[in-house]
C-alpha cells in the first residue's frame, strides 16, 4: 500500500463525510493505493456512527474507537501501530487542513526521500490573540530547545515514512513534538511544506489556551529527556557528588578547627553557631538525595531495558 491517512477526531461529525470524499478523490486521481484510519477519541456526538456507515460502504476505511477521550497523541499512537502504508499522513478531521495537499506530500517523502514533511500554515485563519501570537512564541521556543527548524511544529498535516511512525512513541501531549521525537530517534531528513489552511467550518477547537502551558512543560520534559533520559546519573549523580564533597569537607574543616580550638583550651564556641555548619549539613543531605535520584533513575532504565531507545537504519 502506498499511503495510510490517519485522522484523529473528537466530535467532528459534521466534517467526516466531506473529508473522506475529498481524500478519496485526490488519492484516486493521483493513482495511490491508500487506506484511511479514523480514530475516534471518545466522541460523544454521532462521529462513530458516521464512521461505521462510511466503513460499511468502503473497504478503504478503518475505524478505531476509544472508550473515552484519551487525547490526540494516544489517538495517533493507536493508528501508528497499525498502519501499513509506506507513507503515513496525519490530518485533522476539522477540514482546516486540505486533503488536496496529499499527493505533493506523498511525492516529497517518496521521491525527495524525506523522513518527515511537516505542514506549515504560513497564512493562518485562527484567532490572532489566542492562537497565532502564542503559537509564534511557542514555535520559536521549540526551535531553540530542540534544534529542529520548523515554523509550525503543531500542524496536524504531516507526512512520514512508515519507519518513522513505527519507531517513535507518541505519549502524553507529545503530538506537538513528533518531529522532535523523530529527530531524537535519528530521523534527520525533516522539512516543511507550506500548506493551505482555513478557518474551522464546523464545531469548536478542542484545545484551549492551556495548550501553551502544557506545550511548554512538555518542551522542558523533552529537552531534559533527550539530554539525560538515557543517563540520569550524569545529571543528578554529578551534581550530587559535587555537593556532597563540598559539604563533607566543610564539615570536616569545622570539626578539625573545633578540635584545634579545644586543644588550645577554648570550649564555649558551639559548632552550630557557625553558618558553615548549616551549609555543610544541607549540602551533604541534598547531595545524597540527588545521588539517590540519579541512582533510582538508572535502576528504572535498567528494568525497562526492553524499551528501545535507539533506531537501526539498516542491517546487512
Ligand atoms: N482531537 C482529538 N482528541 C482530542 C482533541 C482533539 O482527536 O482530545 C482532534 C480533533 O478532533 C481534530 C484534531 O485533533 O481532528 C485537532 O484538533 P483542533 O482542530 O481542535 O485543534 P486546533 O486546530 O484548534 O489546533
Ligand atoms: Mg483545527
Amino acid at each position: 500500500m502506498n499511503l495510510s491517512v490517519v485522522v484523529p477526531l473528537l466530535n467532528e461529525e459534521a466534517s467526516l463525510e466531506e473529508l473522506y470524499s475529498r481524500i478519496r478523490k485526490v488519492c484516486t486521481e493521483a493513482g495511490l493505493s491508500y487506506d484511511v484510519w479514523f480514530v475516534d477519541d471518545g466522541s460523544t456526538d454521532n462521529s462513530w456512527e458516521i464512521i461505521q456507515v462510511l466503513r460499511s460502504q468502503n473497504e478503504h476505511i478503518h475505524g478505531i474507537r476509544f472508550s473515552r477521550n484519551y487525547g490526540k497523541s494516544q489517538a495517533l499512537h493507536a493508528a501508528f501501530s497499525r498502519v501499513e502504508g509506506e507513507v503515513v499522513i496525519t490530518m485533522d478531521a476539522d477540514l482546516q487542513d486540505f486533503p488536496e495537499e496529499i499527493p505533493e506530500l506523498y511525492r516529497m517523502v517518496t521521491e525527495e526521500n524525506y523522513d518527515i514533511v511537516s505542514g506549515w500554515k504560513k497564512k493562518r485563519y485562527d484567532n490572532v490573540m489566542t492562537k497565532n501570537m502564542p503559537s509564534k512564541l511557542f514555535n520559536a521556543a521549540a526551535r531553540k530547545v530542540s534544534g529542529v527548524f520548523l515554523h509550525d511544529f503543531n500542524c496536524g498535516l504531516k507526512a512520514y515514512k512508515k519507519q518513522v511512525v513505527k519507531s517513535i512513541d507518541v505519549y502524553g501531549d507529545m503530538h506537538r513534538y513528533i518531529p522532535v521525537l523523530a529527530a531524537n530517534a535519528g530521523f534527520r531528513r525533516i522539512t516543511e511544506k507550506e500548506v493551505q489552511h482555513q478557518a474551522r467550518l464546523y464545531g469548536a477547537s478542542k484545545f484551549g489556551t492551556e495548550r501553551f502551558i502544557r506545550g511548554f512543560l512538555d518542551l522542558i520534559t523533552l529537552w531534559f529527556v533527550s539530554r539525560f533520559g538515557g543517563r540520569p546519573m550524569h545529571f543528578f549523580g554529578a551534581g550530587g557528588t559535587l555537593m556532597f564533597i563540598v559539604g563533607f569537607f566543610s564539615a570536616l574543616w569545622l570539626g578539625i578547627s573545633k578540635l584545634m580550638e579545644m586543644s588550645k583550651g577554648v570550649y564555649g564556641n558551639l559548632i552550630a553557631r557557625n553558618p558553615w555548619f548549616y551549609i555543610a549539613l544541607t549540602m551533604m543531605l541534598m547531595g545524597t538525595m540527588l545521588f539517590i535520584a540519579g541512582f533510582l533513575g538508572e535502576m528504572i532504565i535498567r528494568t525497562n531495558r526492553e524499551h528501545k531507545n535507539y533506531h537501526i537504519d539498516q542491517i546487512i
